[in-house]
């Protein structure tokens, strides 16, 4: 296999963490046989300083050619002076626009080894695994119309959906379903709002077409208790764009920290791989930025590009490895605990690759699908 892959490194830790998903990667394509070919774009901070802009027409136009992006991540104090338009994360939302990707997958996971890091009691997350699934391109933060009228002190957004935009993400949640627990929980406002009665609607109308799969809906307000009480309760929940904003943010609560939560963008021109992460200026240059969430959203862009689940899962099971072997890098170090190793950045990603490589010694991925 032939794999192109624009590699959007951007600013601050971006480049650190991009870094070491991409030798996880080249380590996957050698084991193989397959070629995967690296174009090397620039945007966000680093192409406002050497094109003036923060997604120059090169970087839309090359990525557009690629079979998958893999970003690291956007933002540089730097530019705080220019209006948002012009700012490095302005080049962020350009192009997500621009390669229409709708359905943004977040997955929740609770490491056993990461349970002190949760301000949840152990018992209360142990095992969970929840794959958020939320509609990207619709709802709040796109309806018109929309404005701010500051002489009649009135502001206004829109919410709307239609039936196509619900189908086709409520198609990729089902899918994925079928793929993980056969449990699907839809969550809407349906006692308020009409697009959530229209939401609804869709999703049972889309279940027919899936009966492994058992379906429940949950308002928003309930759920949002619900992920903090009982998340070993949750599969694949399928929300529309400011529910699921929300909720996965929320759910970030179960994995411990910000450095170790993967996504991915699909349904697009070209899917979207990156970590949920920003640049984190502060800690940038300094070795103690978490590969950990790039490294995971590498295997989701196997998994959902080349459709390679057994290298995907090979992945995460070395990840899960160095965090049960007690290896930490700052973020996720949990005081002065003994049987902890703290590692940097290149460290970690070596670490995690070297548990990868040993893996693909006894673990043929050469055929797609699970591993044998
Ligand atoms: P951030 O995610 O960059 O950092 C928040 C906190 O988490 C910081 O303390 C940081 O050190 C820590 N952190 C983040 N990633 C980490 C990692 N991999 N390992 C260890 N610690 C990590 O969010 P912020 O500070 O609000 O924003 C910084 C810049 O990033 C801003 O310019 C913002 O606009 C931009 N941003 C970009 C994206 C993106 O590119 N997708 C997302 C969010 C923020």
């Amino acid at each position: 296999m032939h794999l192109k892959i624009a590699i959007l490194a951007g600013d601050g830790i971006g480049p650190e963490v991009t870094n070491e998903a991409v030798n996880v990667l080249t380590t996957v394509a050698n084991a193989r046989g397959d070629v995967f070919e690296y174009v090397p774009l620039l945007i966000g901070g680093v192409a406002i300083t050497e094109h003036g802009t923060p997604l120059p027409p090169e970087t839309l136009q090359q990525t557009l050619s690629c079979d998958a992006a893999l970003l690291g991540a956007v933002g540089d104090n730097k530019f705080n002076h220019l209006p948002p338009s012009e700012r490095p994360e302005a080049g962020l939302l350009q192009i997500r626009a621009a390669l229409g990707g709708f359905a943004n997958l977040r997955p929740a996971i609770a490491y056993t080894a990461l349970a002190d890091n949760s301000p949840l009691r152990p018992e209360i997350t142990a095992s969970a695994d929840i794959l958020f699934v939320r509609e990207l391109l619709g709802g709040l933060y796109f309806g018109e119309p929309r404005a701010w009228d500051k002489a009649a002190n009135r502001a206004h957004n829109t919410m709307a959906y239609t039936r196509d935009e619900v189908e086709r993400v409520a198609r990729i949640a089902f899918d994925l379903a079928t793929k993980r627990r056969n449990k699907l929980t839809s969550v809407d406002k349906a006692n308020v709002l009409e697009t959530s009665q229209l939401w609804r609607a869709v999703v049972n109308e889309v279940a027919r077409d899936y009966p492994s799969v058992t379906v429940e809906h949950q308002y928003v307000d309930a759920m949002a208790i619900h992920l903090m009480t009982r998340p070993r309760d949750f599969d694949v929940v399928l929300t529309e764009n400011l529910f699921g904003d929300i909720l996965s943010d929320e759910s970030g609560v179960i994995t411990g920290s910000l450095g170790m939560l993967p996504s991915a963008t699909l349904g697009g021109k070209v899917n979207l791989y990156e970590p949920v992460h920003g640049s984190a200026p502060d800690i940038a240059g300094t070795g103690k930025a978490n590969p950990i969430g790039a490294i995971l959203t590498a295997a989701m862009l196997l998994r959902h590009s080349a459709n390679m689940e057994a290298a995907a899962r090979l992945i995460d099971d070395a990840v899960t490895e160095a965090l049960n072997q007690g290896y930490r890098t700052t973020d996720i170090a949990h005081g002065n605990i003994a049987g902890q190793t703290t590692l940097s950045t290149t460290e970690m990603g070596a670490l995690i690759l070297s548990k990868l490589e040993a893996a693909l010694e006894t673990t043929s991925i050469n055929d797609q699908g699970a591993a044998q």
